[in-house]
């Protein structure tokens, strides 16, 4: 579509004096003058298939894939980007930006903004899943994600993390053992390996034997099998930390508990840190763990870690859409954190959800893909019905799309204010989106041309019916238009 205001929408027939390769290049130069003063999951939302498409009497034409790129680009990064570009070519006066969605499925005109900027923190793990301590005794890989620092504190863990800390800083110290529990997904595990990985960091050469206590029952079960405890045992003696995660199923077979019994009193005699983790404090594992063991544990330093109330949820929120490298509106984030009470764990699952939907299918997050993210969550099939609680948050209700919804929905997608939707202003800019919004009320909501008028500060019924048969025109000859709309449908939850 064709649209002509002097800042933006700007559009005429190109002459382009550069081949794709030469804007692709120069473009690249200003990526990669602009990263360094741009954090990454913003330039890699923001700058996601544009493209330099030509320079022209000393205008620069950028592309932009979706409409709602418009005046992001013009109030965060216009002067920014101007200024880049004329250092490395003087001739350019001017950006002019055209919204083209063509470049969504178009890697011969955009730059592959992740292969330009690699991620330069561990992402992944190492293939190796396991550590071998030695003969008969290995443990898990430590995911090393999982640290002290990327852990966010708030009240509800604030003792637990202060304990690791300690326990980090001086291992087999005055904490030993430590003994962390709480509810499925919010965060014992990402402790228990922060402190092993912190271990690790300060003792390259150190020994950190982290395993869950199913494995670790398996592994003594082998060893008394073939009688093979007493070399088992040695092999402990190497290890500096001893970590064993949800020691709620831990087997309750008695010569099991006595093997475990004696192996905890000779690390902790030896001055080696023990950490354990449960789904509930030792009191309550009386039918798990023989008295004795349990009150070893006991004796040591306990910790709890509950569900973070909604600014720690805020706070996780924007530090693991940072490592997503994608760019949540703070609207849209506390909406998740206002649905998502009941674990740490669902909130990251939707999340990622939301980042797929971005990387697939070039779906900003907003309030309706999220709760559409929850509702398809909550209906898997693969859900039994008793766990529903253990979703982790309540879904929001369902309601019929009012006019608000349509003004909302397209104030977002055009990134233009309500007030200006149904303003006076005669910026064609701002005069599209109006009729659309005209358009979808006539449409889906049974409104009456008086009563959208009154909606649009007191337009009457005629220049509302104007608008309306003007948009039902274009969409016969317009494919953007229509697909605009079609998203915007989609947004508020209306349909043909
Ligand atoms: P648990 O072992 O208690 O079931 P996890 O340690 O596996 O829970 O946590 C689930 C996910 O939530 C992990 O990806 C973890 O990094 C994340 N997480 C939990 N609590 C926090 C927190 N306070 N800060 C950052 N991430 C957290
Ligand atoms: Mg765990």
């Amino acid at each position: 579509m064709e649209r002509h205001t002097s800042d933006c929408f700007y559009f005429f027939i190109l002459k382009l004096r550069m081949s794709s390769a030469q804007c692709k290049d120069f473009w690249s130069k200003i990526m990669k003058k602009i990263e360094p003063q741009v954090q990454r999951a913003q330039l890699i939302t923001w700058f996601k298939d544009t493209a330099l498409l030509g320079i022209e009497d000393g205008n620069m034409i950028v592309g932009l894939p979706l409409p709602m790129f418009l005046n992001w680009h013009l109030e965060h990064y216009k002067e920014q980007t101007l200024k880049t570009a004329k250092e490395l070519n003087s001739d350019i006066q001017q950006i002019v930006y055209k919204v083209d969605i063509s470049l969504r499925e178009d890697s011969a005109r955009t730059i592959d903004l992740l292969s330009l900027f690699p991620d330069k923190k561990p992402r992944k793990l190492p293939g190796r899943q396991e550590v071998k301590i030695g003969e008969g005794l290995t443990g898990k890989m430590l995911n090393p994600r999982y640290t002290i620092d990327s852990f966010v504190v708030g009240a509800c863990n604030r003792l637990a993390h202060a304990a690791c800390l300690s326990v980090a800083a001086q291992p087999g110290g005055k904490y030993n053992p430590l003994f962390i529990y709480g509810g499925v997904g919010l965060g014992k595990t990402h402790l228990l390996q922060a402190v092993g990985n912190e271990l690790l960091r300060s003792k390259p050469n150190g020994v950190v034997l982290y395993t869950t206590s199913e494995e670790f029952t398996n592994q003594v079960i082998e060893a008394i099998k073939h009688q093979k405890m007493e070399h088992l045992r040695r092999r402990f003696r190497k290890v500096d930390m001893l970590i064993i995660d949800d020691v709620q199923f831990f087997a309750s077979k008695e010569r099991c508990q006595e093997e475990f019994f004696h192996t905890f009193n000779a690390l902790l005699e030896g001055g080696k840190q023990v950490i354990i983790s449960s789904d509930r404090p030792p009191q309550e594992l009386h039918d798990v763990l023989q008295p004795r063991l349990k009150s070893r544990f006991e004796r040591g330093m306990i910790a709890d870690v509950q569900m973070p109330d909604y600014e720690t949820r805020v706070a996780i929120i924007t530090d693991r859409s940072k490592d997503y490298e994608i760019f949540f509106d703070r609207k849209v984030m506390e909406f998740i954190a206002e649905h998502v009470t009941d674990s740490v764990r669902s909130l990251e699952g939707i999340l990622m959800q939301a980042v797929a939907q971005y990387e697939l299918e070039h779906r900003m997050p907003t309030i309706s893909s999220i709760t559409e993210i929850m509702q398809k969550l909550a209906i898997d099939p693969h859900v039994k019905k008793d766990d529903k609680k253990d979703i982790g948050f309540e879904l929001p209700a369902k309601r019929a799309p009012r006019f608000e919804d349509v003004l909302e929905g397209v104030s977002r997608y055009y990134s233009i204010s309500i007030q200006d939707i149904v303003g006076t202003s005669r910026v064609r800019q701002i005069m599209i989106p109006r009729q659309v919004a005209m358009y979808l009320g006539k449409r889906y909501l049974r409104m009456s041309l008086t009563q959208l008028g009154q909606r649009f500060s007191g337009r009457d019924h005629s220049t509302v019916l104007h608008a309306v048969s003007k948009i039902e025109k274009k969409l016969n000859e317009d494919t953007q238009l229509l697909r605009e709309i079609r998203a915007i449908e989609e947004e508020v939850g209306v349909h043909a």
